[in-house]
């Protein structure tokens, strides 16, 4: 990693020997008391203790450059193989997405049975549009409450507000042609600017996303499967067809991936959290459309796209950029799930196309479950589910009610997850939650160890996953629903000195 190798660890240590750095990570309390992650006695412990067993399994035989190695993860040649269709594949209707029977009256009223049946079946009455209709707004703050008071509750909308100014709070819930994602295409300059190679294309696109704030940028050619189809616009109620609705073919996606910040998010589910959630969704809008505007100044047709048009996570894959993990997220090696996805589809296509890799991640998911355990509603597949899967398969059933799988993407090798238990949570918590994310075992603000052990991981995968997964809350990271988290995130800004070390703004993190 360019600025998290063992070089630049070292001076951290300096000046302790192991067994006293060892005695303060075990003096302090179990689960860090939230301020584990930042603690660099603890930090430096786990990274002597990675370091130790996996060089003690190692036996010596790994070197440092088979650590680069695991970083850099290995080009899957053939796209069709970075995820798997089979023969009950087919687009995803985005009128069965979650967010659209949440949002949409008219998709609601045609499909009572989907809130009877999750109703049946979870025991409890519940209608997704109802609940959708008063959420963020429902739960009034409560100040002897850590986490659910006035001040959480007023960063939790204010991270939101430039959506709401700009009318386009609803491409988080997948409204395509929003203000800051405009289909029209009145602006694309007449004269087309031709690049002197592919790879000058692909190098000016991502040095523009990365000035405007992009963490990862992967580019990849526009594939039918991923994109929703027919597109459905929420609030007018009516489908919509890439062919005659769309204004024009698109040959290329372009996909950014924008880091959120470890403190924020660790304080999920509190409301807190939505400050770098709904501040992600924020930046989303304003690269993606950055970007659009940049391309059709350039001559070609480009529209940006939040949770909007496709699968973020299936294109964020195709271009390099991670691999879906057992939350159904992205995990993009160096940050983490701690991301948000945006895209722009535009017809450039001279342009150099990155490839998907395999860093060993969704392997990885089948023997670790710590975003499972974490999840408050059972969204998330099981690792003990052995007889279903682990939830790897192509489909997966969260009951035996036939139909209970509308919302899912049958027919793709991935885990599969239970949005609708999610969803549920979330109006019940009056926000979004994100504990999965915070409590995944590649949620953390130092990486090169985790890398490092990574790398080791061909000598005994199955051992090595478990033991870091297991060590990963041992060390503070990853637990959920501490208000200790939530007391220490609004001490973060102290002397505005948030990321001496840059641990948290993970945008500076790369990988090289
Ligand atoms: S966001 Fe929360 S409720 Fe939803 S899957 Fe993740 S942990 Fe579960
Ligand atoms: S917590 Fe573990 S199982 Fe869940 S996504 Fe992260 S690495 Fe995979």
């Amino acid at each position: 990693m360019a600025n998290e190798t063992p070089e630049t660890n070292g001076p951290q240590e300096q000046g302790k020997t192991p067994e006293e750095t060892a005695s303060e990570a075990k003096a302090a309390p179990a689960g860090g008391g939230g301020n584990a992650p930042a603690d660099p006695s603890r930090r430096a412990f786990f990274k002597r203790v990675a370091i130790g067993g996996g060089a003690a399994l190692a036996g010596g035989g790994l070197t440092y450059a088979g650590t680069q190695a695991a970083i850099r993860g290995r080009a899957i040649d053939n796209m069709d193989a970075a995820i798997q269709t089979d023969e009950t594949f087919k687009p995803m209707d985005q009128r069965d997405l979650i967010f659209t029977q949440a949002l949409s009256p008219v998709i609601s009223k045609k499909h009572p049975e989907r809130d009877a049946q999750y109703s049946k079946l979870n025991n409890k009455k519940f209608n997704f549009h109802e609940g959708a209709k008063t959420f963020e707004h429902a739960v009034p703050f409560d100040n002897s409450k850590t986490g659910f008071t006035q001040l959480d509750k007023a960063i939790h909308h204010a991270a939101w507000y430039p959506l709401d100014l700009s009318e386009s709070h609803s491409m988080a819930f997948a409204q395509p042609n929003t203000r800051m994602f405009p289909w029209d295409q009145s602006d694309v300059e007449k004269e087309q600017y031709e690049f002197p190679s592919k790879e000058a294309a692909a190098h000016a696109i991502k040095s523009a996303a990365r000035v405007w704030g992009a963490s990862r940028c992967g580019i990849t050619r526009r594939d039918k499967r991923w994109d929703y189809d027919p597109l459905y616009d929420v609030l007018k109620g009516r489908t919509l067809s890439w062919e005659k609705d769309f204004p024009f073919e698109p040959k290329t996606v372009i996909v950014i991936a924008i880091a959120m910040d470890y403190d924020a998010l660790a304080t999920a589910p509190a409301w807190t959290a939505e400050s770098t959630i709904g501040h992600g969704y924020v930046v989303m809008a304003q690269i993606a459309s950055q970007m659009a505007k940049f391309i059709r100044g350039l001559g070609y047709h480009a529209v940006g796209a939040g949770n909007d048009l496709g699968n973020s996570v299936a294109y964020a894959v195709a271009a390099g950029l991670g691999e879906g993990g057992r939350h159904a997220q992205l995990i993009v090696p160096g940050i983490g799930p701690r991301v948000r996805l945006c895209k722009v589809y535009t017809d450039l296509e001279f342009v150099e196309y990155d490839q998907p890799h395999d860093w060993g991640i969704a392997k990885f998911c089948l023997s670790c479950g710590e975003c499972a355990k974490a999840c408050p509603s059972k969204a998330l597949p099981f690792v003990e589910e052995k007889d279903s899967g682990f939830g790897f398969q192509p489909t997966y059933e969260f009951s035996d009610e036939p139909g209970y799988t509308w919302n899912n993407h049958t027919g793709v090798l991935k885990f599969h997850t239970d949005a609708k238990r999610c969803f549920n949570f979330w109006i019940e918590n009056d926000s979004a939650c994100g504990n999965c994310a915070a409590a995944c075992t590649f949620n953390e603000p130092d990486y090169w160890h985790h890398w490092f052990t990574m790398g080791m991981s061909t000598v005994a995968p199955g051992f090595l996953h478990s033991l870091m997964s297991k060590m990963h809350p041992l060390f503070g990271y990853g637990e959920t629903g501490d208000p200790h988290k939530v007391d220490k995130f609004w001490k973060t800004g102290k002397g505005m000195r948030v990321n001496p070390k840059m641990l948290n703004n993970v945008s500076t993190a790369g990988y090289t």
